[in-house]
């Protein structure tokens, strides 16, 4: 017999050799009918594999990243048993699961190109296959013989893959017709792959290295319900309509030139202005904490960066060297803003009563992607970090934390992210010596970090060994309004560049100390900041961010003085208004208006102009009435004040 420990704490006897399955079965009909994958002994198993000694266990349904695993990993299996069947003699690289889904590297072999238009034949022999309820078979094999079963089958991607496996260690899971080098875990059967969605094709060098051939890399995803199927798919469908690629070319904010260079975004007077007030929005809160704004060149000596650490670490994968024309000098286009601060925080002696000192800097820097990598205002090639360099005694450091966090929920507060978690992450402390600064201010760190989260309530999860080597840190995910998580803010502790710049400041003891040095930006950086803002809102930013936040429509050419005048008095306000002058019918001023996401369209008339007054519309909320042009401001400023939460 053996023991089977259960989350609750509860313990059973089974027959030695009990599968996950029987256990579920044995508990209820309805729980093994959705268990997917079991944690044995904190590992994930396949259901049907055999318990031989004691054990605790875990079972894991598709709302689990373990069962969600599971089943996309065995749906990758499906796929490439459809593409055996229909593709012969295909070659097949690496099949994982992904965040949402699976793909699967394939080589077809010479003249057999599988494109878009194949992926629904690929599909209904998924669905057919997997109505066979073929089981998963788990086989542990020997290194020799998995060896022979490739070289038999030609699959010189596999053998390449058990080339660097020990034996003793490898498994083989087969469906249906199909084998696969595997380590599992898999459903028992593909019975539950109901819903199958193939979604596109890519190419994917083997082993990412562009020198080696190219493979055809189809994505999919498959749901154990159709209903879930289509909730995925109409999800998509949104995120398609609010890509931030295309609102931004739709909504004028910024572009990209193949001639000025790829992954180098261009704001567009509309995106320039948007950014610019969310430059001065941080710009006011963070002088409102006590930051002193500096401004440094865009580049800077390669010795600054052999200082810091950053050549030897990056040097080999960025931007070449600029070199003088005469005199020898080299240059870096600034990857980071760290180094430059560290110099100003050494251009005068500094005593303990100074600290913390925090600098900020709305500071552009140029990294290197590989083409391949550009994506939109997410990933590019120079991007405008809203950074901060807090320089202060290990004390001040909760304080310090407790300060940015606030900063950070403002922020996402009057942007409504409302659903966030907060990442922190840890060294891990059994392999201290990957980590640079003692155990005593690693162990302040952490506890600074952990301390300040909990007192302002954030959701946390904690990653043990994921710190930086310099030191822990934590960042902030918000979850977006199709519940898409994306990394924002992130703040990290780093003890390392004051060692290697050597900062210093004077204690209470007249002895020299070196600061801590924590790095932060809310944002993150503008560029990806507006792509998920953009994402998020769909286009329609709040009042007081907006580009255009008024347009005024008159009814006919009648009534284009009367525009004027209404204008030029909400000009005088500050409100940024246009007017529709074109000769349009105002149903068709309406429509367009709204698309370009104007929260407030004004329509005068004879009415209007007569009792000097405005109807207002609001985007996505209709009529509102007719008000006087003062009552009109008092409403818009109130509304941007709410949006502030400046009462
Ligand atoms: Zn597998
Ligand atoms: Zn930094």
């Amino acid at each position: 017999m053996v023991k089977i420990t259960f989350p609750d704490h509860s313990v059973r006897e089974y027959q030695e050799g009990v599968t996950g399955l029987e256990i579920a079965k044995e508990l209820s009909n309805s729980l093994a009918k959705e268990v997917l994958s079991v944690s044995v002994n904190d590992e994930v198993w396949d259901l049907t594999r055999p318990i031989n000694k004691d054990a605790h266990i875990k079972f894991h349904k598709f709302d689990d990243p373990e069962g969600k695993h599971a089943f996309w990993h065995s749906s990758a299996h499906l796929m490439a048993e459809a593409l055996e069947t229909l593709y012969p003699g295909t070659k097949f690289g690496i099949g994982p699961s992904i965040e949402n889904g699976f793909y699967y590297d394939v080589d077809t072999g010479d003249g057999i190109v599988i494109t878009d238009a194949d992926l629904p034949k690929i599909e209904e022999k998924m669905v057919e296959l997997s109505r066979r309820n073929n089981t998963y078979v788990r086989k542990e094999v020997s290194k020799k013989e998995v060896t022979d079963y490739f070289r038999e089958k030609g699959d010189e991607y596999k053998l390449e893959l058990i080339s660097e496996l020990e034996d003793g260690t490898i498994s083989l899971y087969s469906q249906g017709n199909f084998t696969d080098l595997c380590r599992g875990p898999h459903l028992p059967d593909t019975g539950p792959i109901k819903a199958i969605k193939l979604l596109n094709v890519a190419g994917a060098y083997w082993r990412g290295d562009e020198k080696r051939k190219q493979l055809t890399r189809i994505y999919g995803i498959t749901f154990p319900k159709k209903n879930m199927l289509d909730e995925y798919l109409e999800m998509l469908e949104q995120a398609k309509a609010r890509d931030h690629r295309k609102l931004g070319k739709e909504l004028e904010l910024f572009m990209f030139s193949a001639k000025v260079g790829q992954g180098l975004p261009i704001w567009l007077p509309r995106g320039a202005a948007l950014r610019e007030r969310l430059e001065n929005f941080l710009r006011k809160v963070q002088l409102d904490y006590g930051y002193q704004p500096v401004i440094t060149p865009h580049i800077g000596q390669k010795e600054l960066y052999i200082t810091s650490g950053h050549w030897e670490k990056y040097g080999k994968d960025s931007f070449r060297p600029i070199l003088t024309p005469t005199e020898g000098e080299e240059f870096l286009l600034k990857p980071m803003n760290c180094p430059h601060h560290c110099e100003i925080y050494k251009y005068k002696p500094r005593s303990y009563k100074d600290l913390p000192i925090r600098l900020a800097e709305f500071g552009t820097v140029y990294r290197y992607e590989q083409s391949g990598e550009l994506h939109g205002l997410t990933r590019v090639r120079g991007f405008t970090q809203d950074d901060a360099h807090i320089f202060c005694r290990p004390d001040q450091l909760k304080e310090e934390f407790i300060k940015v966090i606030d900063i950070i929920l403002y922020i996402f507060k009057v942007l409504e992210f409302n659903d966030y978690t907060a990442q922190i992450s840890l060294r891990d402390p059994n392999d201290r010596e990957k980590y640079i600064g003692t155990d005593e201010n690693w162990e302040k760190s952490e506890r600074a970090i952990m301390e300040a989260s909990k007192e302002k309530g954030l959701k946390t999860t904690i990653e043990i060994g994921e710190a930086a080597f310099y030191g822990p840190k934590l960042d902030f995910l918000v979850n977006d309004a199709l519940g898409r998580k994306w990394q924002l803010g992130t703040v990290q502790v780093d003890y390392n560049l004051p060692d290697r710049f050597e900062l210093e400041y004077i204690g209470s003891d007249d002895q020299k100390h070196r600061p801590v040095m924590i790095h932060r930006a809310p944002f993150g950086s503008l560029e990806r900041f507006v792509a998920v803002l953009i994402e998020h809102t769909a286009g329609k930013f709040p009042l007081w961010l907006t580009p255009d936040q008024v347009v005024i429509l008159p009814i006919s050419e009648k009534f284009h003085d009367y525009a004027k005048k209404v204008l030029k008095f909400l000009n005088n306000y500050d409100i940024r208004t246009l007017i529709d002058e074109r000769n349009e019918k105002i149903g068709k001023k309406i429509r367009d208006n709204e698309l370009k996401r104007i929260p407030y369209l004004l329509i005068v008339g004879e009415k209007e102009e007569k009792s000097n007054t405005l109807s207002v519309r609001r985007q996505g909320e209709g009529d509102k009435g007719t008000m006087t042009l003062e009552d009109f401001v008092i409403s818009l400023n109130k509304e941007i004040e709410k949006q502030l939460k400046l009462n």
